[in-house]
């Protein structure tokens, strides 16, 4: 049977200083939401005791992904600014080109059912930012190894 999740979400954003090209950079978007469930027990206990000490953790894990995805290292960039607020409480929550689940479904059907529900809940001002989402004939679910195996839900799009 399908058991619904919901997660606490937080919108990061944050501006840098790139040490190589020696310029300040717009703010960027590296993982647009963080769910609550991705966070360890005492950082979650963090949140709710110093939105600043919120704020390091997710530098650290922004620093995590930019490190691994750029090929940068510590010293090529310095944060400037970077902020992270309160997105909401939801069971599905936007990455790049895709949406995340805890929830558990039986079959690809009901997740598919369940997404195509999430947008409709959210209507036309979420389009704007859903990076295609509401595009169904993109939906697709991902299949890879790590999704396979943890108890979580990937529709990309
Ligand atoms: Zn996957």
């Amino acid at each position: 049977m399908t058991k619904l999740i919901y997660s606490h979400l937080y919108h990061i954003s944050f501006t840098y200083f790139d040490r190589i090209e020696n310029k300040e950079c717009p703010t960027s978007l590296i993982q647009p939401y963080v769910s609550e469930d991705k966070l360890t027990t005492k950082e979650v206990e963090e949140i709710y005791l110093s939105r600043d000490s919120f704020s390091s953790m997710v530098k650290g894990m922004v620093e995590r992904s930019f490190y691994k995805d750029r090929g940068y290292t510590k010293d090529s960039f310095e944060f400037r600014e970077i902020k992270v607020t309160y997105a909401g409480y939801d069971r599905w929550w936007l990455t790049w080109f895709s949406h995340e689940t805890k929830s558990q479904f039986d079959t690809d059907a009901e997740a598919y059912a369940d997404f195509d529900k999430f947008i409709e809940e959210k209507g036309s001002v979420y389009e704007e930012k859903s990076m295609g989402a509401e595009d169904r004939w993109r939906w697709k679910i991902c299949q890879c190894e790590h999704c396979v195996k943890s108890k979580q839900t990937i529709i990309n799009h």
